[in-house]
């Protein structure tokens, strides 16, 4: 293991490794990644694989508008197919307050350029065959959201990254961070000491952990609580193309795989804060009622497998992105909620131009870390599940 580098990295998820390749596409190759397990590990391999830009509120979307202009041409950029497939996101809308709700989101998401609209129950139904449409008054669909496979997005990633000269070290564990008079000096892991002047804490749900190990002295509240996912066996190929989502039955969100052909998702339970992300019966049993409450069909398919993993949670579910002033060249990008798989393009190219240039034009300021301790929480991201 290198025993010095300019920048290490903690975390080992989509946010740290992009942050890698990022940062080393503008020159500042010398960086080291940790990773306490396997890359991936951690919340990415456990995500439901959407990717949106149908939020409520300019920030996200403008950032999301940018992440999926990059997730278009990642498969290329970065030498690797990550599956991302544009076939949108579809919003069940239940009840009228609802839709004034969704008609606000759509005309602000049409005034930064995204083209979601409102559509009746039978267009959504041509958009979804096997659609139970029982109630549902209209939906809000946007054709050019999408989905992506986490598991090849991060390994494009750190290959990537790796060409490009920055060093990843897997099951190694940052276990303290020295500070002295406001700067860094090491990283001390399980295997052995890193001299560097700067940290990254991509590291998620623990991110609170390596906060307190370099003695960041403002509040950051994330926790994490345990969300699941479940997977189907296979079906025919393009059934339920788009995420589709109802609020009304419990946050319930589902998709087909474009290339493996299972349906993926889950719902709103969650649990927390908790380090625990054994699956729970209780799930297994209210997912596969609400798939079938959306698509009746699949009450007759399979489950092949359930999991937990962590949704990271600040009080307005939006990321803490940027620098902690009181150390020099310490940067936090975690907190990501249920959004950090679709958003790492666009963070990891914000949070890679702030640090080499000190400036960027993404709106990194909306996810200030220091809004907590002031007591100014963003309006709440639209999350689902
Ligand atoms: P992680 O992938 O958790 O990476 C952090 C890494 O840090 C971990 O691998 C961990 O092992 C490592 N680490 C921690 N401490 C240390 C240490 N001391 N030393 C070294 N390494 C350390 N997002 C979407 O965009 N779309 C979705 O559809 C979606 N669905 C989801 C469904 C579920 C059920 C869940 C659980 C999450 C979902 N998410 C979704 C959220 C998404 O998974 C996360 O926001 C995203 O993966 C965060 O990436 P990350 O790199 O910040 O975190």
């Amino acid at each position: 293991m290198r025993s010095e580098a300019k920048t290490v990295i903690i975390g080992g998820g989509i946010i740290g490794l992009s942050i890698a390749y990022n940062l080393a596409k503008l020159g500042e190759s010398d960086v080291v990644v940790l990773e306490k397990g396997y890359l991936g590990n951690g919340s990415t391999f456990r995500c439901g694989t959407g990717i949106r830009q149908q939020f409520n509120d300019e920030a996200n979307i403008r950032m999301m508008k940018r992440s999926v202009e990059l997730w278009k041409g990642l498969s290329e950029e970065l030498g690797m197919d990550v599956e991302f497939t544009q076939s949108g996101y579809l919003f069940l809308i239940y009840e009228k307050d609802e839709l004034e709700a969704f008609k606000n989101n759509v005309r602000l998401q049409n005034r930064f350029g995204v083209p979601s609209r409102i559509i009746t129950p039978e267009e959504a139904k041509e958009i979804v065959p096997p659609l139970n449409t029982n109630g549902v008054i209209a939906a809000a669909w946007n054709h050019t959201d999408g989905k992506a496979n986490p598991f090849k997005a991060v390994f494009a990633y750190a290959e990537a990254a790796k060409r490009l000269g920055v060093e990843i070290y897997e099951y190694t564990e940052a276990k303290d961070i020295r500070v002295e008079e406001g700067k860094i000096k090491t990283v001390v892991t399980n295997r052995g000491e890193i001299k560097t002047g700067r940290v990254i804490n991509a590291a998620n749900a623990w991110a609170p952990l390596i906060n307190k190990m370099a003695g960041v002295p403002i509040k950051i509240p994330i926790e994490p609580y345990k969300h699941q996912g479940v997977k189907t066996e296979p079906i025919k190929p393009g059934q339920i193309e788009p995420m589709v989502i109802s609020f009304k039955h419990g946050g319930v969100y589902l998709t087909q795989e474009a290339y493996q052909g299972g349906v993926i998702g889950g719902y709103g339970l969650k649990y927390g804060p908790t380090y625990d992300i054994t699956p729970t019966y209780e799930f297994l049993r209210g997912v596969s009622y609400r798939f079938s409450q959306i698509i009746p069909a699949l009450k007759y398919v399979n489950v092949i497998r359930i999991w937990g993993g962590f949704y990271a949670e600040t009080p307005d579910h939006n990321a803490a992105i940027g620098r902690i002033n009181e150390i020099d060249e310490f940067y936090i990008a975690a907190g990501f909620s249920g959004h950090g798989f679709m958003l790492a393009p666009a963070v990891a190219e914000a949070l890679a131009e702030f640090i080499v240039d000190g400036k960027t034009d993404k709106p990194l300021d909306f996810y200030d870390p220091y809004r907590f301790e002031r007591g100014e929480l963003r309006g709440q991201a639209l999350q689902m599940g």
